[in-house]
């Protein structure tokens, strides 16, 4: 297993002395979530609840849930889908026993989700028994041309809520359920991705608070926990303001915040951006590097007007930028609390907050 040792650990310890950021990983599963502890991370600053649902043993439910007619048979691929995702989280709380784990409702483009080819859809017909003809409909009605500026993120919660239902329960089921299990209580804390209004997030906000009660009634036992967004469509930096009536934490999603200031696919951008960066038309790849100008801006402004509705609002990154250097030394001027990076990149975050900090 991957350790720091001798001086690059001694290094590591000086340069958390001088950090004033935390410095947080983006993780998912309880290896990563282990191996980035050993790096030195402090929390979890991004759980992206997508990546579970592609386990071979639950596209099958995951599927039908996307699929079904209507929100009795979501309800009851949930049903099935309950248990595991419980247990995901269990797992996570435990490593990470009492850091704060930040747990982002599902954003998926929902295309993935779907069965692929007419062997696909016969095995997940037979699996669930819904025909053949009627899941092909369902996709078609489904199918969209632009996924990732489409149905996913918040949208998602907002028309299908049974689906951020199910996760809520399940995050607060896990944690009451691993209470006694670690010394230190679990400390969730609720992200809503891709919003862009006060009211998506107050309608989210609402059912997840709603879904908390419930669950801590029924356990007899509660735990802390916080509701917070991402930052991430051009709207929401505008209306940090606003949006921060709702949020008791921001967190830059500098990925899409990036695809949708500059209009460029970052699934696409590797095609052009190099004769850009080539001809000095960005300095850097602006998916790797923040572009300070630029993006950069918005997260200011985001971080600024969401402050002045709420000084204590806390604020991180967890976009791919979060494990830049340069991008970590913006991110300190700006005054972010924390950044979240992925966790090979832990160790040079600490050491760019550190020098971040210094200068
Ligand atoms: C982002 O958009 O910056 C982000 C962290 O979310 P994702 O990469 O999962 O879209
Ligand atoms: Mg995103």
């Amino acid at each position: 297993e991957p350790e720091l040792a001798g001086d690059f650990a001694e290094l590591m310890t000086w340069a958390d002395k001088h950090r004033r950021m935390k410095v947080r990983t983006n993780a998912e599963t309880p290896a990563d979530c282990k191996m980035a502890r050993q790096f030195g991370a402090e929390g979890i600053g991004l759980c992206r609840t997508e990546h579970m649902f592609f386990d071979a043993s639950r596209i099958s439910a995951v599927r039908q849930m996307i699929l079904a007619e209507d929100e009795a048979g979501r309800r009851a691929a949930l049903k099935k889908l309950l248990p595991e995702q419980r247990d995901d989280f269990a797992q996570i709380f435990m490593v990470m026993a009492g850091l704060p784990v930040t747990i982002r409702l599902l954003d998926p483009p929902l295309h993935e989700f779907l069965p692929q080819g007419d062997a696909e859809f016969a095995d997940l017909s037979e699996t669930i028994g819904i025909a053949v003809d009627t899941l092909k409909r369902r996709a078609d009605e489904l199918h969209e041309a632009n996924p990732m500026l489409g149905h996913r993120g918040c949208r998602l919660g907002i028309t299908f809520p049974e689906i951020y239902e199910m996760q809520a329960r399940a995050i607060f089921e896990a944690a009451c359920d691993v209470i006694d299990k670690v010394g230190d209580a679990p400390v969730p804390e609720v992200m809503i991705p891709l919003v862009a209004t006060r009211r998506e997030l107050a309608i989210l906000k609402k059912l997840v608070d709603e879904t908390a009660a419930q669950v801590f009634a029924e356990k007899g036992k509660s735990v802390e926990y916080i509701v917070g967004t991402m930052i991430e469509l051009p709207r929401a930096a505008l209306m940090a303001g606003e949006i921060a009536e709702e949020a008791k934490f921001f967190s830059f999603g500098t990925n899409d915040l990036t695809q949708t200031t500059l209009g460029v696919s970052r699934d696409d951008a590797a095609r052009f951006l190099s004769p850009y960066v080539d001809k000095g038309i960005y300095a850097r790849d602006p998916f790797v590097s923040l572009d300070i100008e630029g993006v950069g801006q918005l997260v200011q402004l985001g971080a600024e007007r969401g402050r002045a509705t709420r000084a204590d609002l806390k604020l991180g990154i967890c976009g791919e930028h979060g494990g830049d250097p340069a991008s970590i030394a913006f991110c300190e001027k700006v005054g972010l609390d924390y950044v979240s990076a992925s966790p090979y990149r832990v160790p040079i975050a600490r050491l760019a907050a550190a020098q971040a900090a210094l200068a």
